[in-house]
């Protein structure tokens, strides 16, 4: 995608779908999406309520942050540049406060590679970035370290970061983590989550790349 109006159009689209479906509250996180041609990215702007973004209050910045179109991008702009410069493969990037990863991140407690939906879409655990105060580059270069290869990472004290190589996969990875974390507190009660080992998790990720590569060069 490398069309401005569709870029806008699809993070007003998915900043509703976050605050419907619980990820987040008020104003708090925020959603970017990177062109193809990788010069653009989308990005929400700073302190405006989900339910009433229009794709022109959508902001355009270069990948080194230059304003191309719009005002106020989120405080959180660093955080996704970084992540985009680090990652290649990532085309979205979405920033929630949802409670139990949330709780996770409060506890500075790593997700562990329970639940097979989320190793497929994350390729492991859920790790926790180490803190640093929010919208710095300090919090942006924790995060990066913190993600490595995978698709998901946790900002201690703070919240949850999903990113993935469109918008739409991005926000299912947002709610996979945010279900792996509420099955992770559930499963405390009992005994508490057995993790899955490394090599049915690096299978299943593989399974996974593959399906979704075929998938999106049939679309
Ligand atoms: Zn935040």
């Amino acid at each position: 995608m490398n069309d401005v109006t569709q870029l806008r159009q699809a993070v007003v689209e998915a900043g509703r779908q976050m605050f419907e479906r619980g990820l987040v509250a008020g104003t708090w996180g925020n959603i970017s999406i990177r062109s193809d041609s990788g010069d653009q990215i989308a990005v929400t702007p700073s302190g405006r309520p989900y339910t009433e973004l229009q794709p022109a209050d959508i902001v355009l910045v270069s990948p080194d942050g230059h304003l191309l179109a719009g005002q106020r991008p989120s405080s959180e702009l660093p955080l996704h540049l970084a992540i985009y410069a680090a990652r290649p493969d990532v085309f979205a990037v979405v920033h929630t406060h949802s409670i139990y990863a949330t709780a996770c991140a409060v506890a500075r407690e790593t997700i562990p590679p329970c639940l097979e939906e989320m190793v497929q879409a994350v390729g492991g655990g859920v790790e926790v970035a180490e803190y640093a105060l929010p919208g710095t580059a300090e919090l942006a270069r924790n995060a990066v370290q913190a993600l490595a290869d995978r698709t998901a990472v946790l900002l201690a004290n703070h919240g949850a970061v999903a990113c993935g190589p469109n918008l739409s996969e991005t926000l299912l990875i947002a709610e996979l983590v945010e279900k792996a974390a509420q099955i992770h507190a559930i499963a405390a009660q009992f005994g508490g989550a057995r993790r899955l080992g490394e090599e049915d998790i690096r299978l299943m990720r593989q399974f996974y790349v593959e399906s979704y590569r075929q998938l999106k060069r049939k679309g």
